[in-house]
Parts: C-alpha cells; structure tokens; sequence
C-alpha cells in the first residue's frame, strides 16, 4: 500500500485529523513555531529536521511533500530546495572537501558542470568529465582521492545514458558516492535508488510541478544521507522551498502518472513523424530503435519522456531561426516539463554569422511536448517545413 502512487500522491503524508479533515492541505504561512514549555521546546529543537520548529528547519507543508517525493523515488527520506540546482549543489558539497576528485559524466547541465568545473574549484576541489555511454571511462579516470561519481541519465540536450547498474558497481569497489540528475525521467520512468545509487535529485521545476510555474529541486537517498545534507549544507546554505511553492507542487504531483503518460504517448507519435521526414537529418530520442543506446535505454528506463533533440537540414542559422519562427504551436523558451510545447534552438547560444567551430551542432533543435494533441504538433512541423 504504501508504495501505491495513488496512495502516495493521494494520501501519504496527509495528517488530515489536524487540520479539519481539509482534502487539500493547508499552506503553513509561518516562519516560526511556538511551544507551551521548555521542555516541549527543547524537544522539538532536538529534531528541528522533523519537528516544525523554525521552518527553514521543517515545515508541516513541506513535510507532506518530503514524504510524498521520497516514497515516489523509493527513498528512505527526502529534502526539498528552492531550485534543482540548489540540490544539486548541497548533494554535491555533502560529499567532498578540499583536495578530493569527482568524477562526472560530460555535458551534465550546464549549471552542474559551472559548480564542478568553477566553484568547487575555487576550494580545491578537482572534476574530471567522462564519456558516460562507456561505464569504463569513470572506473579509467578513478584517482586516489576519487570521493564522488555524478551521474545524469539521459542528458536533457543529446540523451546519452550511462549504464548505471554499472557505474555503481565501480563507485562501490571504489568506495565512492554516486548521485544522479534524474530529471529527465521523473521517478515514474526511472529508479536509480533501486539500481544502488545514493543520492537523486530532481529539478522539480520540471515534470515534478509541472505547470511551469514554481522553480524547485528535491534530493533523495537514505536517512543518514538525508541528515548529513540537512545538519551541513540544507541548514547552512538555506535554499528552502517556500511554503506557498510547496503547496502548488504538492497539487502538481497528484496528476503525475496522467501527465507523464500523455506526454510520452504524443512524443512517441511525434518522434515517429519526425524520422521519417526529409527535411530531417537526425532525432535523438532514448527509446526510438534509431538511438545509439536503445538496448540499454530499455533496460534501465521504464519510459522515454517528452523532450527530443533534432538536427534539421539546413544551409545556415539563418535558415533553422526560419523554420523555429515558422512554429506556432511551440513557444521559444528554455525549461521544460510544463503544459505547453517548447523549442530551444542551439543556436541561440550562437553568433550567427560566425559559427564555424560549435560544440553543439548548430542545427540542432530541442523540443519539448506538451499535452497538444498530436496530430496538431505535426501539422505544426508540417507547415514549417515548407518554410524552409
Ligand atoms: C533544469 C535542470 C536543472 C536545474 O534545475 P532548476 O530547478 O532550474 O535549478 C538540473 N538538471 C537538469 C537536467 C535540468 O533540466
């Protein structure tokens, strides 16, 4: 029962005899908690990660949705932040200190690699980027000092995976901790903690939400995790959740398993147009039989979801800003996870007129879709191609 996703987005975590039997729960506007005496005080502050007592601490909303994010990651204990990226970097900075070496696969996003190749840098700790599709290449670049294997599978930009079942075989003859991104798969899709990895964070401004209008991030893993992050970097560092935001993800999450559902089934659709169409040269989607990592997409990932990458023919940008204006059903924006279609073309992070040398191929197309209907999002492709 408990780890029913009906019962866990519908009821755990839900103490509704508190609070008048409110279906929804209430939002905890309160910074502060106040006690009856000193030793109901002292009590509460002896657990302050479980026990509302100043709510960059625990708050009684954000404390449904913890229980709720972790059960759906098969997580012993999760923590919220008010950013994936505030995640990310507490799960990170829990592991290491100066003179350590991470490990990380190449082109994670783009603000994982700035804390890995800049910040952490700063304090002497060093990063090492490796091809992630060969699980070989993180045991190759182990070092002495090696504290820490990142992980993201699939990328949001080009999709390659890592093996890993794999990767965690050689984090754990290594003595490492392992932590992956999972943002691309949504805990429906994909259970890394099953697969024996310690820490997963989520940048919950995506599928977690949902309706693209809260930023937020959630980190899971075991109890002893969950208390080391939270006694050093949650407290220290302070990038809480809200809890007005943690209300609305709380209403996000109970219509996950439907969204994450429409948006597979209409990308699958879409994806299958677009390998067939002339004006196309190259889709990289984890779950078409085209992808170079199809086999182990399947095995480790339930489902693919609902962003692709795509090169489309074409002599010049000026030619792909043609085909991306053309577009009327996708809006021109970054994120993804949402209600709505986007399209974030690579090239935007080019001058036009001088892009001979780009480490992205500058036809190169990232699409996310929305719950349009199907046949809409083609007949959108359609007339856009003609523009071309
Ligand atoms: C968006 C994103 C992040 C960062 O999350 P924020 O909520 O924007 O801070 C991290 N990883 C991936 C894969 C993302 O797409």
């Amino acid at each position: 029962m408990k780890d029913n996703i009906n019962y866990i987005l519908n009821h755990l975590g839900e103490e509704r005899e508190q609070y008048y039997q409110a279906v929804a729960p209430p939002i905890f506007q309160s910074s502060n908690f106040t006690f009856k005496d000193v030793a109901k005080m002292r009590t509460s502050l002896q657990d302050e990660m479980n026990t509302p007592f100043y709510t960059r601490g625990c708050n009684p909303t954000v404390a449904i949705l913890r229980k709720k994010v972790a059960a759906l990651e098969g997580a012993e204990d999760a923590l919220i932040f008010s950013s994936g990226s505030a995640a990310i970097a507490a799960a990170v900075l829990s592991q290491v200190k100066q003179g350590d070496h991470i490990i990380c696969v190449a082109k994670p996003y783009g603000w994982t690699f700035k804390l890995l190749d800049r910040l952490l840098k700063r304090f002497g700790v060093e990063s090492t980027f490796v091809d992630g599709t060969d699980a070989a290449n993180y045991e190759a670049a182990i070092q002495e000092n090696t504290k820490l294997l990142f992980l993201e599978s699939p990328n949001s930009i080009t999709f390659e995976l890592q093996d890993i079942k794999a990767v965690v075989a050689i984090a754990k003859k290594h003595n490492c901790v392992t932590i992956i991104d999972n943002s691309y798969c949504s805990p429906l899709y994909q259970k890394p903690i099953e697969m024996g990895v310690d820490m997963v964070t989520h940048s919950a401004s995506k599928y977690l939400n949902g309706h693209s209008d809260i930023v937020a991030g959630v980190l899971c893993g075991s109890q002893a995790f969950m208390k080391q992050v939270f006694e050093s970097e949650y407290m220290t560092l302070g990038g809480i959740i809200a809890p007005n935001d943690a209300w609305l993800m709380i209403r996000g999450l109970r219509t996950l398993p439907m969204r994450m559902e429409r948006v597979a089934n209409t990308t699958e659709k879409v994806v299958a147009y677009l390998e067939q169409h002339p004006k196309v040269e190259r889709v990289n989607y984890p779950f078409s039989p085209n992808f170079p990592q199809y086999e182990l997409a399947k095995k480790q990932m339930k489902r693919a979801t609902g962003l692709f990458s795509m090169q489309i023919k074409a002599d010049s940008i000026a030619e792909v800003e043609t085909f991306c204006n053309a577009l009327q059903l996708f809006l021109l924006a970054c994120s993804w996870g949402g209600h709505e279609s986007l399209i974030f073309p690579m090239c935007v992070l080019y001058d036009s007129q001088n892009y001979g040398n780009t480490t992205l191929p500058w036809n190169l197309i990232r699409f996310y879709i929305g719950f349009e209907e199907a046949e809409d999002l083609i007949g959108d492709f359609e007339q856009a191609f003609e523009c071309l």
